[in-house]
């Protein structure tokens, strides 16, 4: 019979002395996680050798049970869905990052997962209940993080209903960023550090709002069975057997783009009026209450940057700023979107939306740091690369370039500054060991972001 084999953490402040405890003692061990791998001997070994390290103590131990996550993918995809509730529980409580990446949280656990946080760091987090309830009768929230800073800054995930790993990576976020400023400890994603003084002046500068699951029916309805497990769309009634609008679509911006685009040479496959499609646009704009609920925080807050995060079902992994409706350009203020004489153009090759070229330059520069930290996160296995929204390919009607919009349709708005990611396995259900790898490159980008608007804020200050 073989030897099980134990995961422990360690605790300690002194990576001097822990180095010197493996070192000598020849242990395995993961200097950034404080984690290793032990059979049942050297476990005995490393308790007896801690009795001459009293700051070093064990602080999780584990079985280690080496093909538990990927055995579970040859039966159903929704055996990878957690069926009880994790953070039903007392915030007292924490979670190793073993418990985390167990399996996919359900719909429930989200929202659980808002309260637990708020509670746990009630200092620096509040709960925000949003005022519009689901098709199916469902309220949302979103949590804010930060200590009432003079950035508003806007994270989304969870529209798509397949796309299970992006709130998972959400939560994740809340839960590094909030454990990282309490106990005034560096942080470790894959391979990126960010370091306590990072989170420090990210916690008392930005205002973090994070909604990770705008689309909890849809999501509901995916992981309840393998029939249903591709449903893209929220769950809007329609008629017998049809359901569901696209969110993704159904913003305010260029919304009825049959008026918009040209339709020659122009690919418009992925926006339609025919309402069984998975990219139903929705009766009228901001029809959906999912879509109402993302747009109602910007009415009372002065966003600045906003990221929607999403997957696709391959290995495509993009950071998108700019425009999705045409290219982009800054030496014809007059081509842009507002003016009628170019309605019915876009798609043309001559059309490119107008955009400032500091504001074009600085949203570029901030896409490529977060595809550069999403990358290094996985040791560069996994590649993001940075680009504009319209060379994915033509949409209108989506939550980037709403928010994009915003202030040049009214100045009584802030510029937001907006980004779309694009983490994906593949499929929309990576096995457990891909999720956590994927989840950690879609915090990276996000830690990445937020360093990054720090450094640009505190700039313009100087400035
Ligand atoms: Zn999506």
């Amino acid at each position: 019979m073989e030897d099980k084999m134990y995961i422990v953490t360690l605790s300690g402040n002194d990576l001097r002395e822990l180095s010197e405890l493996i070192d000598k003692h020849g242990f395995p061990y993961n200097e950034k996680l404080r984690q290793a791998k032990f059979d049942s001997k050297s476990l005995n070994e490393l308790k007896k050798a801690l009795n001459d390290y009293p700051d070093i103590e064990i602080i999780a131990e584990k079985e280690f049970e080496p093909m538990q996550r990927d055995d579970e993918i040859k039966g159903s995809v929704t055996d990878m869905v957690n069926k009880t509730n994790r953070f039903n529980s007392k915030p007292e409580m924490d979670f190793d990052d073993d418990i985390f990446f167990e399996k996919y949280f359900n719909t429930e656990e989200i929202e659980s997962a808002l309260t637990f946080y708020s509670l746990k760091h009630p200092d620096i987090t509040e709960k925000i209940k949003l005022p519009e309830k689901t098709h199916n009768g469902r309220t949302s929230n979103l949590i804010r993080i930060g200590k009432k800073g003079f950035i508003d800054v806007y994270f989304i995930s969870g529209v798509h209903a397949r796309e299970w790993h992006p709130p998972d990576a959400l939560i994740y976020f809340v839960r590094k960023i909030c454990s990282a400023f309490k106990n005034e400890k560096d942080v470790f994603i894959g391979q990126n550090t960010f370091t306590y003084e990072q989170i420090k002046s990210i916690i008392d500068k930005l205002n973090i709002y994070v909604f990770p699951l705008v689309n909890p029916d849809g999501r509901e309805f995916s992981q309840k069975n393998d029939i249903n497990k591709n449903w893209r769309k929220n769950r809007r009634f329609i008629s017998e057997n049809i359901y569901g609008v696209d969110i993704n679509r159904n913003y305010d911006f260029l919304w009825d783009y049959e008026k918009y685009f040209s339709s020659k040479n122009t690919d418009l496959s992925n926006m339609q009026k025919f309402n069984a499609s998975e990219n139903y646009i929705g009766p009228y704009p901001a029809s959906e209450p999912e879509t109402r609920n993302v747009i109602s925080l910007i009415i009372n807050t002065r966003i600045k940057y906003f990221a929607d995060v999403h997957s696709f079902d391959n290995n495509k992994n993009l950071i998108l700023y700019s425009w999705s409706h045409s290219g982009s350009q800054s030496d014809y203020p007059e081509m842009n979107f507002k003016n009628s004489k170019y309605w019915g153009q876009y798609g043309d090759v001559y059309y490119s939306e107008y955009v400032d070229r500091k504001d074009y330059d600085l949203r570029k520069r901030l896409a490529k740091n977060m595809a550069v930290a999403a990358t290094k996160a996985n040791s560069s296995v996994r590649k993001y690369q940075a680009q504009t929204s319209n060379d994915m390919y033509l949409i209108s009607g989506g939550s980037r370039d709403y928010m994009e919009s915003r202030n040049l349709i009214n100045q009584d708005y802030t510029s937001i500054h907006s980004f779309f990611i694009e983490a994906s396995g593949d499929s929309f259900f990576p096995p457990l060991r891909k999720r956590e790898i994927i989840i950690k490159d879609i915090v990276s980008a996000l830690f990445e972001l937020c360093v990054q608007i720090v450094s640009t804020e505190q700039m313009k200050d100087q400035t």
